[in-house]
């Protein structure tokens, strides 16, 4: 991974990068504020995610999200802008001053609107359509893994359990330490992650936007919410949802994954009711 990094116009310089204060724990270490500064003297604020006890093993886990990420360019995507030369391994991306979209979920409750909300929603299905189109599967979509830029713009982040898939393949997890309240059905009996299961799983993360960033199925065990989904219960409908909005959740999350929506068609539904919010 690293070699094919290091081969690309991604490897940057330290000494291009000043580092600033942590904003954050990441799973592999602290993740800073900083400036970098380009080959053209432009000065970017970014955000640098570090490794602390960085083995070969570990760097290669912790390469594995940039190496994904390197690849994507899309305007409510995390964006990538390079990996340090030499050791420590840094991953720098451009920064979004406002954090995870859940805490501003909470900070920000009185200023957003139901139409504010529908756009996020909105803007993380384009995301999800563009990652359709490279048979690429998310497999953590929530809203801690959202950043947002501005008060109209959010982009999709953590690319740490993504993998491509083939059209007809799926990828079987290993991983212990599955988000199990944000997970289809067949993601958690048999550990098969597809589309169809990241259609499912931005059905939670929208019911997280409209509920204010609570944790779905708050209310129940880990081990009690299979048993729920497989006798029929859903989440309920956020009370500033959208009875449209509703209706399409209610739609991803079809027991069979076959039944669910593509993000290409959720797009376009979220588009309408989108314009019509915006438009009363
Ligand atoms: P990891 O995926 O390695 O666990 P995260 O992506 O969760 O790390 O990052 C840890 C924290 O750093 C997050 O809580 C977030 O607030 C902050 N952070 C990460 N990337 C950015 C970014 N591009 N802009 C602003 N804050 C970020």
């Amino acid at each position: 991974v690293y070699a094919e990094i290091a081969e690309n116009k991604l490897r940057i310089s330290r000494h291009d990068v000043v580092l600033g204060r942590i904003l954050g724990e990441g799973f592999f270490g602290e993740v800073h504020e900083g400036v970098y500064t380009s080959q053209s003297g432009e000065k970017t604020r970014v955000a640098v995610k570090t490794c602390k006890e960085c083995s070969a093993e570990v760097k290669e886990k912790f390469l594995s999200e940039a190496d994904l990420m390197k690849n994507l360019e899309h305007p409510h995507i995390v964006r990538l802008i390079g990996v340090t030369e030499f050791d420590p391994v840094w991953i720098v991306m451009e920064l979004y001053e406002h954090g995870e979209l859940g805490n501003y979920l909470i900070e920000q409750q009185y200023m957003l609107t139901t139409a504010t909300l529908t756009l996020y929603s909105l803007q993380i299905c384009k995301a999800l359509a563009y990652l359709e189109g490279l048979s690429m599967v998310h497999r953590d979509i929530a809203v801690r893994n959202v950043l947002v830029a501005s008060s109209d713009c959010v982009k999709l982040g953590d690319f740490g359990l993504s993998r491509y898939v083939d059209e007809q393949e799926y990828y079987k997890a290993s991983v212990t330490r599955l988000p199990i309240k944000w997970m289809a059905p067949e993601s958690i009996n048999f550990r098969r992650f597809t589309t169809a299961s990241d259609v499912w799983m931005f059905g939670v993360c929208v019911w997280e936007i409209f509920s204010r960033a609570q944790q779905p199925f708050f209310w129940l065990e880990n081990s009690q919410v299979i048993d729920q989904l497989e006798s029929g219960v859903r989440l309920p409908k956020p009370q500033q949802c959208p009875p449209q909005v509703y209706g399409l959740l209610t739609r991803c999350w079809a027991y069979e994954p076959h039944r669910r929506p593509t993000f290409a068609q959720l797009v376009c539904s979220l588009r309408c009711v989108t314009a019509l919010l915006l438009w009363t």
